[in-house]
């Protein structure tokens, strides 16, 4: 059974003019804006919303977002609520490592503790909304692929994806696409991926001659920043970390 996720066609067709390393990087970047900005809006104020809070919470690279993007009110809200479920859980532990008759039960104590900390690290709602879209995104080019055959040209004349997205791209086009046309597109985005990291590379290799004194004169022809771009189009940008229930 084919999933019916919504096309996103706007945003996809406006990436894939954007020029960039990976559109999917600029566009789950967005998406990581908008998810910290929808936990520090008024929506933290509904019952619902402050109860998934209290139960999964964020990530730890999330909560520091949450934690940098100058919103004091609407996080020390969340925040007091959110140390009462903690409290909640961690103090029997916290009194079973003060009961502890030696040190050996003291340590094994505080590591039930810590578990219980590790736990409530794990699940993050903003990787959850990021998720939603990354799969919308991902099955959108799926289907543009195949039935938009101006966006078929112009993706495999653009930079392509960054290898981490490559992955989703492959992984959710099952949903779009079957039989030969799955197989065709996977081979597209395979080679449509060989090409740009060697493109990359090539661009990384220019820099590095760059720096030597008999080429300090010849042009940069756009390698200015080749070495970022070189991690980055492996790892990828905007990336779900740790959605709720995975
Ligand atoms: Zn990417
Ligand atoms: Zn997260």
């Amino acid at each position: 059974m084919r999933q019916q996720l919504q096309l996103e066609t706007i945003p996809v067709w406006d990436g894939v003019k954007e020029g960039s390393e990976c559109f999917i990087c600029s566009l789950m970047k967005k998406a990581e804006e908008d998810g910290v900005r929808y936990y520090l809006s008024s929506a933290v104020m509904t019952p619902e919303v402050r109860v998934e809070m209290n139960r999964h919470g964020f990530c730890p690279h999330h909560a520091a977002l949450l934690a940098e993007s100058g919103k004091p009110q609407s996080l020390a809200l969340a925040m007091d609520t959110y140390y009462d479920e903690n409290k909640k859980l961690f103090a029997p532990l916290m009194e079973k490592v003060r009961s502890a008759g030696n040190a050996r039960k003291a340590e094994k104590a505080a590591n039930e503790l810590f578990e219980a900390a590790h736990g409530r690290e794990k699940g993050c709602l903003i990787c959850s909304r990021m998720e939603e879209r990354l799969l919308r995104y991902c099955y959108t080019v799926a289907s543009l692929w195949e039935s938009d055959s101006d966006f078929r040209k112009a993706l495999m004349e653009s930079k392509g994806f960054c290898l981490h997205h490559t992955e989703a791209l492959v992984k959710t086009a099952k949903e779009a696409l079957s039989g030969d046309n799955l197989a065709a597109f996977i081979k597209d985005m395979i080679s449509l991926l060989q090409t740009n990291l060697d493109r990359v590379q090539h661009d990384d290799w220019w820099m590095t001659q760059k720096y030597k004194s008999e080429n300090k004169d010849k042009p940069w022809n756009g390698a200015e920043d080749a070495q970022k771009r070189a991690v980055y189009k492996l790892i990828g940008e905007g990336r779900v970390l740790d959605p709720v229930g995975k």
